[in-house]
């Protein structure tokens, strides 16, 4: 098992270094804006929309390695996906990373399966979520800032 969170971690800290999509993406119709403040991730998720398909997604930001390579290995898991199925991903990863998904389901997620040392790390959850909660807004079209901490006013309300 050991072996196994290496090659995970391996794979994180790939995409921390080499962060793919990250760019402002050219012909975006939709962005949103993220914001950790518990961790100070922070980022910009564009995607070119076409009806319910996303059809380009990429990202800028600066935070965690846990936060971009989350948000690199999302940008390319939604791409070409609608946002019913992009719901069910998230979903999910959000199991997943809270430690409240079946194990059984976890091959599911492909390779985000890597992130789900996450669920080991409470304090991480945010981070390895921050990237979904911006793609959210940015789906609903929302222009504000999106917060983590919303999420948890919002979960204890
Ligand atoms: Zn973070």
């Amino acid at each position: 098992m050991s072996e196994i969170n290496e090659l995970y971690q391996e794979v994180i800290l790939d995409h921390n270094r080499e962060p793919r999509n990250f760019q402002k993406l050219a012909g975006a119709n939709r962005q949103g804006v993220g914001y950790n403040p518990l961790c100070g991730d922070k980022m910009t998720v564009y995607l070119k929309l076409e009806g319910d398909r996303v059809q380009e997604i990429s990202f800028l930001g600066s935070g965690c390695a846990i936060s971009k390579a989350s948000a690199s290995m999302m940008t390319m898991n939604v791409k070409g996906k609608t946002r019913e199925e992009i719901e069910q991903l998230f979903s999910r990863f959000h199991k997943m990373v809270t430690g409240n998904l079946d194990p059984s389901a976890i091959s599911e997620l492909g390779k985000l399966k890597v992130f789900f040392g996450v669920s080991e790390f409470p304090a991480r959850v945010k981070c390895a979520t921050l990237a979904w909660h911006t793609l959210e807004a940015a789906l609903e079209g929302k222009g504000e800032m999106v917060s983590t901490e919303k999420e948890e006013e919002h979960v204890a309300s």
